[in-house]
This record gives C-alpha cells, sequence and structure tokens, in this order.
C-alpha cells in the first residue's frame, strides 16, 4: 500500500487530546464508539497538563513551600534562606508532567482508543488531512473538535525576541531573570508572576484595567493585591505597553497610562493578557461549522452548525477552565451516543491559585449590582476562624450572595489559604439550590476553615 493514499476510519474523530478532546473521547469509548484521537503534540494531556495548569500548579506548590519556610519564623522555627537548584525545579515539574502524561496513555490504551499523532485539517464534514505524522489522512463519520487556544499576542507592540516570554516559554524556567516585567494582571500574571517572585526576581507587573483579576469582586482581591505588593517589585494599574525593543541585553519597554514603572529596562518580559481559540488553518470553511470572533458556535449538546461535527472546550469560548472542557466533553459524548443530556450547569467554579488563593462561584457581587439582581450579601473575616489563627493565615474572607427572599444561595466567593480546596461546597450549593439553613444545618469539621462557609450560612438564620 501508498502510504500517501492511506485513508483510515473512524466512527468518531477528536481533534485535540486536551482536557476537552481525552476526556469525551473516554466517555465515547466507554459508551462503545469506536474513537480515534488525532493530536498534534503527540501526547494526551494539551495546555493544561503540557504548558498550563499542571506545571503552574507545580511551581506554584515550590513557591508555597519556599513561603510557608519563610512563614515558620512566626511561629519560632526558622529554616534559613533556600537554596534553589533550576535542574531539580525543572526535573520535578517534569516528572509530574511525564507522569500525568503516561496515565492518560494507559487509560486511552485500555479503552481501545486509536492514537494519530498530527496536525488536523478539515478537507469537508467528512475527512481531515494529518500532517506531521504516520497517518495522512482520516475519514470521520461524527468529529469534535477541542483544538483549545493558545496565547494573545500584543498586535504592533510584541516583538519576536527570546528575551519576550508567553505562557508556555515561562513555565520552561531555563533562568530566574533579574528583572521581569508581566504584562496583565490577570490568572496567569498572577501566578507566574508570583512562581518568578518567590525564586528572586524582581516583578513588576502592568494590568490595563483599574484592578488586579478584573472579573473577580473587589473585597475578594484585596487580601491578595496586600501580599503581591509585599513580594512583587511593582504593580502598575491603568497601564498599557505601547512600545517594546530587545537592545541585545534587555528589553526596553515605553508605557502609558496613570502610573509609569520605575523601571524601563527588564530582563525578560511575559505577555499574559488572554488567549484567542485555535480556530485558523482547521480548514473549518469546508465544512458547515460557523466561527464568530473565532469561537465555534455550539448548541447546548456542543453541535456545531454542521450536523457531523462538534466542539467543546477553550475553542467553544469563556471561561477557557479545564474543568469546563472536561464537563462539556462528557456532554458532548453522550449526547453523540445518543443520550438526552443538554450542558446546563449553573456554575463553573474559577481559582487563582495564588497565595492567597481566590475562588468564586455563582453570582458575583459586581454582576448582582450590574444586572440589578436582587441579593443579601453576608461575609466573615478570617481573624474569627480558629483554624486560620492557628495556621496563621486571617489574611482571609468567605462571603455568600443569597436571594434575600428565598435565602438560596446565589454565589460564594473565598480568599485564603486553600480556598481553591473548599469552594467546591460551594458550586454543590448552588447546583443543589440549597438554602443558607442546608449550609448551616450541615456539620462542618471544627477546627477547619470550611467552618467560615458555615458561619456566613448561620448569619443567615432569624
Ligand atoms: P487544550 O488543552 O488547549 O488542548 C487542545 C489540544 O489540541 C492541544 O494539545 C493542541 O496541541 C491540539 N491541537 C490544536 N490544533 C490541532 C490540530 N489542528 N490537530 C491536532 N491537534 C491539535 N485551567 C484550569 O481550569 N485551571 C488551571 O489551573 C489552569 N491553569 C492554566 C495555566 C496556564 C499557564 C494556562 C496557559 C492555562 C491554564 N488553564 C487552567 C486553562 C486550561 O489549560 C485550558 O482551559 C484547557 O487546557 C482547555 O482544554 P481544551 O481541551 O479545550 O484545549
Ligand atoms: P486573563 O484574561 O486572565 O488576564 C489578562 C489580563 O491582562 C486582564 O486583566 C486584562 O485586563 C489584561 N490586559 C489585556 N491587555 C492588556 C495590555 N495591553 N496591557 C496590560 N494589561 C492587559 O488572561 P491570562 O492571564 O492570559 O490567562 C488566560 C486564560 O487562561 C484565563 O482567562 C483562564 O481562562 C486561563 N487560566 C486559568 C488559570 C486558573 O484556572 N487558575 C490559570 C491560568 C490561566
Amino acid at each position: 500500500m501508498v502510504v500517501g493514499e492511506f485513508t483510515q476510519d473512524t466512527d468518531l474523530l477528536v481533534i485535540g487530546g486536551g482536557p476537552g478532546g481525552h476526556s469525551a473521547a473516554f466517555r465515547a469509548a466507554k459508551l462503545g464508539i469506536q474513537t480515534t484521537i488525532v493530536e498534534s503534540r503527540g501526547p494526551l494531556g494539551g495546555v493544561c497538563l503540557h504548558c498550563g495548569c499542571i506545571p503552574s500548579k507545580t511551581l506554584l506548590s515550590i513557591a508555597e513551600l519556599i513561603a510557608a519556610a519563610e512563614h515558620g519564623k512566626e511561629f519560632g522555627v526558622s529554616f534559613g534562606k533556600p537554596k534553589i537548584e533550576l535542574d531539580g525545579v525543572r526535573g520535578w515539574k517534569n516528572g509530574v508532567v511525564d507522569k500525568l502524561a503516561k496515565g492518560l496513555d494507559s487509560v486511552a490504551k485500555k479503552l481501545g482508543i486509536e492514537r494519530v499523532k498530527g496536525l488536523a485539517r478539515f478537507e469537508d464534514n467528512k475527512h481531515v488531512a494529518i500532517t506531521g505524522g504516520d497517518v495522512p489522512r482520516i475519514k470521520f463519520k461524527r468529529a469534535i473538535v477541542a483544538t483549545g487556544s493558545k496565547p494573545i499576542v500584543l498586535k504592533g507592540i510584541q516583538i519576536d525576541s527570546p528575551r519576550v516570554w508567553d505562557s508556555t516559554s515561562a513555565l520552561t524556567v531555563e533562568e530566574v531573570p533579574k528583572r521581569l516585567l508581566v504584562v496583565g494582571g490577570g490568572y496567569i500574571g498572577l501566578e507566574l508572576g508570583a512562581v518568578y517572585a518567590t525564586l528572586g526576581s524582581e516583578v513588576t507587573v502592568v494590568e490595563m484595567l483599574d484592578s488586579l483579576l478584573p472579573g473577580c469582586d473587589a473585597d475578594l482581591v484585596k487580601p491578595l493585591a496586600k501580599r503581591m505588593e509585599k513580594l512583587l517589585h511593582e504593580i502598575c494599574l491603568k497601564t498599557r505597553v505601547v512600545k517594546m525593543k530587545d537592545t541585545g541585553k534587555t528589553v526596553e519597554v515605553d508605557f502609558e497610562g496613570e502610573s509609569q514603572p520605575k523601571e524601563k529596562q527588564f530582563d525578560r518580559v511575559l505577555v499574559a493578557v488572554g488567549r484567542t481559540p485555535n480556530t485558523d488553518g482547521l480548514g473549518l470553511e469546508r465544512t458547515g461549522v460557523k466561527v464568530e470572533r473565532g469561537f465555534i458556535q455550539v448548541d447546548a449538546q456542543f453541535r456545531t452548525a454542521d450536523p457531523k461535527i462538534f466542539a467543546i472546550g477553550d475553542v467553544i469560548g469563556n471561561p477557557m477552565l479545564a474543568h469546563k472542557a472536561i464537563h462539556e466533553g462528557h456532554v458532548c459524548a453522550e449526547a453523540i451516543a445518543g443520550r438526552n443530556v443538554l450542558f446546563d450547569r449553573r456554575t463553573i467554579p474559577a481559582v487563582v491559585f495564588t497565595d492567597p488563593e481566590i475562588a468564586w462561584c455563582g453570582l458575583t457581587e459586581a454582576e448582582a449590582k450590574s444586572k440589578g439582581i436582587k441579593h443579601e450579601v453576608r461575609k466573615m473575616q478570617w481573624v474569627a476562624s480558629g483554624r486560620a489563627v492557628s495556621i496563621g493565615r486571617t489574611d482571609g474572607l468567605t462571603k455568600i450572595l443569597f436571594d434575600p427572599d428565598s435565602q438560596r444561595v446565589l454565589g460564594v466567593g473565598i480568599t485564603g489559604a486553600h480556598a481553591g480546596e473548599m469552594i467546591a461546597e460551594g458550586a454543590l450549593a448552588i447546583e443543589m439550590g440549597a438554602v443558607a439553613t442546608d449550609l448551616a444545618e450541615t456539620i462542618h469539621p471544627h477546627p477547619t476553615l470550611s467552618e467560615t462557609v458555615y458561619e456566613v450560612a448561620e448569619s443567615m438564620r432569624h
């Protein structure tokens, strides 16, 4: 057989092996659908595993360890200055990624999923051409597009220089630059800014809007902003980069806005101003799929305008989060298997893994005010939590938005140590339509930070 003429057949083709793609493929295979995944990078896991959630959280856990050792002084325990060996840091991070990638591969194998390496491009709504692998062409009955997203570049400003990083280059941790400029005070800017600051960089963050994490309630951001002000060299709000120039030794940066950073010369610049869907070059124009502002348009079963093609994950829109992609993958696979399902989740929780962490779900206070939604806010500062006092982390806040008439939980926001581990209770409350009494009558173990959720709910009882 001539390899170039070989066309492989599959019932379900999943394009992209990230959290969305592999979750859909695993669920489809379990439901008895013959499934193939094509993934351009080879191993499964997508951005999340290879250059997103997992490596960034692994590095943040190292930063947390360093911060905890420093914090020990307050408890009468000193460890001395940490000695950071970058080879060891990289080795640990890469080891975590490899272990999880092997795990995904073995699940795929067990489920009998065909894995194909290469970049897929639609020829029509029945075939894709594959480049960069051994299988040149695949014929499919149904396809799921789960091609994810990539970093946005600052058009007309960003320069092609090894001194200018995106999140993927920052996560390689090749070096710890002396002066690092982070453009964007969102998820990535704050998480990776904190990692580099803890490893020893002098970090300046510039954010064009008037607060860090602009989508999040100001009172939840406040404890983080306070800690970041100590950890970082400088935070400049309402400030943008207007010019970058590689001088051969540094990047010289010009700014515009309310506050001008003290520095103009940086050893490295990390641009973290959001992500954009991977739909260019996919050949979608040869199918019936509709795309708006780069995002594939889908219905509540993730069906595109082309009846044979579905789409999930970052490529269909915000929020661009791994757990959203995973749940969409499951619903999509079940819909393809003919089950009567819809994606109608009431909330998608969000966690920023900084120190302190910020986590929220459901309605935010800012959203409630701007949309005129009736709500009652109850809060508890962590200074009154026995657990927070005993671990020396009173810099936290738990707040819940209730419907004033029914006392139903509308939104939950938590800032503080381990907030990310606590938010699932809020998501469950919203998903189940819980009222204040449900939370207040659930016995929360003592002494834990989760008691703050109980205390806030209890304050609603008359
Ligand atoms: P992706 O994970 O982007 O996977 C898409 C895959 O498709 C890629 O592997 C790509 O190689 C492949 N592909 C693309 N085009 C083609 C093609 N034509 N042919 C074949 N293969 C193709 N989310 C969280 O929930 N929690 C976090 O803590 C978190 N941290 C993050 C940290 C960073 C630094 C970044 C960048 C992102 C983070 N995210 C986090 C977001 C999360 O990574 C994404 O929301 C998630 O990966 C989206 O999953 P996906 O399956 O839609 O796409
Ligand atoms: P982001 O949208 O979270 O933040 C980008 C920030 O950059 C915003 O605050 C925006 O106002 C600012 N900005 C935009 N243009 C600017 C400019 N020209 N100058 C200065 N500031 C500018 O985007 P991100 O941090 O790049 O992360 C991308 C996405 O990846 C996130 O939205 C999230 O969906 C996902 N992510 C999630 C996690 C997590 O779940 N913990 C972690 C990292 C990334």
